[in-house]
């Protein structure tokens, strides 16, 4: 029996083949996984999917646009009326690849740029000269009015690029995603990732932006996992409210080899629910006994973070990745904004209106406090 949970979106590395070495990347891409999908397998998928009631599909990698069947896979997913986001690094162009996106009307052409400073991109992205292809394939995009937008991951290396990709991107039509780095790769050393001052810095960061620009000017957030249930800010991704994890109940995930999981930040077989060499993507969505950490979820699963929340209920204790990462439990995520104001904002709250008039880089952000000081260059020791 169809479950009740309507599949908004399914994420889907194509491969896991790339051409850089992200120190980010979460899933460590280069190689393929050893049993990738073939063409008529990942078309039969595409069928399985709008079958599920699957609304739209982001193909991403790896670099999904290594595989030769890009976009045979890309024009079916638009044949069968479901709608598609690509995901790329924005260094491999295919000819005619352009023209090609253009025919499949994307929703979104997604391009990775992770610093305003050449140099540190590619220092971050492994390769030599990503920037410039990277940029190169942005402008491009815009040459072809292809929705294109920017995907940001954030981490110590990077954070104080912020304030200078904005001013790249501002004005330029280009949606810009900023999310944080996750320690599930094998490149990416843990040191890296940001503290709960900075993570919290880049919800400030994105809310400043916002009330500085307006979304023609500047259409920013944060991924949907960024922050949210804070006592001061808006929600920074682009719904008002946060519903709690989606794994599961409004998206999932499916890598290369076919592993189906709530969720592909969440890069562990111990959340694979099946694979669709063994059973159809349909029987897998709608399966009782899959995804329960979500779907079955209940307040007194909540974990010590979280039990005493009143948005327990509705929240299920934050974003799984997250929670997994930083306590190795789920519903216990100590990153939302509501925590971390709690915990390590004490000093700002007293005087909240200061911490959200932040303007970064300039007077006010010099006078504001720690937070401020990440993004005016002042803040010792990173
Ligand atoms: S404390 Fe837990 S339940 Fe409450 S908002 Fe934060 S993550 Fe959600
Ligand atoms: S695990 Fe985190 S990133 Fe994945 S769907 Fe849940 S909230 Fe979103």
């Amino acid at each position: 029996m169809p479950s009740s949970y309507k599949l908004s979106c399914a994420v889907w590395e194509l491969t896991l083949a790339c051409n850089l070495k992200c120190l980010h990347c979460g899933s460590t891409a280069g190689g393929r996984r050893a049993a990738e999908l073939s063409t008529l397998e990942a078309l039969d998928l595409c069928a399985d999917l709008k079958r599920t009631g699957c609304l739209g599909v982001a193909l991403m990698g790896g670099e999904p646009l290594l595989r030769a069947d890009f976009f045979l896979v890309a024009a079916r997913v638009r044949e069968l009326g479901m709608e598609l986001s690509v995901i790329t690094n924005g260094t491999v162009a295919p000819e005619g690849v352009f023209g090609k996106l253009k025919k499949l009307e994307p929703r979104a052409v997604a391009v990775s740029l992770d610093a305003a400073d050449p140099e540190l991109h590619d220092r971050i992205r492994g390769a030599q000269g990503a920037f410039k292809k990277s940029r190169a394939f942005i402008e491009r995009c815009l040459a072809e009015k292809l929705p294109v937008s920017v995907i940001t991951t954030v981490h110590k290396l990077n954070l104080r690029e912020l304030p200078k990709l904005r001013e790249l991107l501002k004005g330029r039509g280009i949606a810009w995603q900023v999310q944080t780095a996750g320690a599930e790769g094998g490149r990416f050393s843990k040191e890296f990732l940001l503290d709960p001052e900075e993570f919290y810095s880049v919800g400030l960061f994105i809310e400043a932006c916002r009330r500085q620009y307006p979304p023609e000017v500047l259409p920013v957030i944060g991924a949907h996992d960024l922050g949210y249930n804070s006592l001061l800010l808006k929600n920074v991704s682009l719904y008002e409210k946060w519903e709690g994890c989606q794994a599961g109940t409004a998206v999932a995930g499916i890598r290369s080899d076919g592993s189906v999981l709530g969720c592909l930040a969440i890069n562990d077989d111990k959340y694979a629910e099946g694979n669709v060499r063994e059973r159809s993507f349909y029987d897998i969505w709608n399966d009782p006994a899959s995804f329960r950490y979500t779907r079955a979820f209940k307040k007194e699963q909540a974990g010590p973070n979280c039990a005493a929340c009143p948005h327990a209920g509705v929240c299920k204790g934050g974003c799984s990745e997250m929670s997994l990462m930083k306590t190795g439990a789920l519903h216990n995520d100590p990153y939302c904004f509501r925590s971390l104001e709690k915990d390590i904002l004490k000093e700002e709250l007293k005087n909240p209106l200061r911490a959200l008039g932040l303007k970064l880089g300039g007077r006010a952000a010099r006078g504001a406090g720690r937070l401020g000081r990440i993004f005016s260059g002042g803040r010792e020791g990173t």
